[in-house]
C-alpha cells in the first residue's frame, strides 16, 4: 500500500494523456504520477490499446466509404 486511490489519475485524464490532449501542466503532473505508478501505467496502456483499436476501426470504415 503505497498511495491512496484518490491519488490515481482519473480515467478521462488518462484518455486525454493517451491522446496528447492535456495542457502542459496536466501533462507534467500526469507524467510524474505515471513515472511512479505501475497501476496507472497499465491502465494507460489499456486505454492506448483501446484507442488504437478504435482508430483502426474508423479507418476501415473510412476506407470502405472511399472505395465504391
Ligand atoms: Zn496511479
Amino acid at each position: 500500500m503505497s498511495e491512496p486511490p484518490e491519488n490515481h489519475l482519473p480515467e478521462d485524464m488518462l484518455e486525454l494523456y493517451a491522446l496528447d490532449r492535456l495542457s502542459g501542466e496536466e501533462w507534467a503532473a500526469g507524467g510524474q504520477h505515471l513515472a511512479g505508478c505501475s497501476l496507472c501505467r497499465d491502465r494507460l496502456e489499456e486505454i492506448k490499446a483501446y484507442i488504437a483499436t478504435m482508430r483502426e476501426a474508423l479507418r476501415r470504415i473510412a476506407d470502405a466509404g472511399e472505395e465504391r
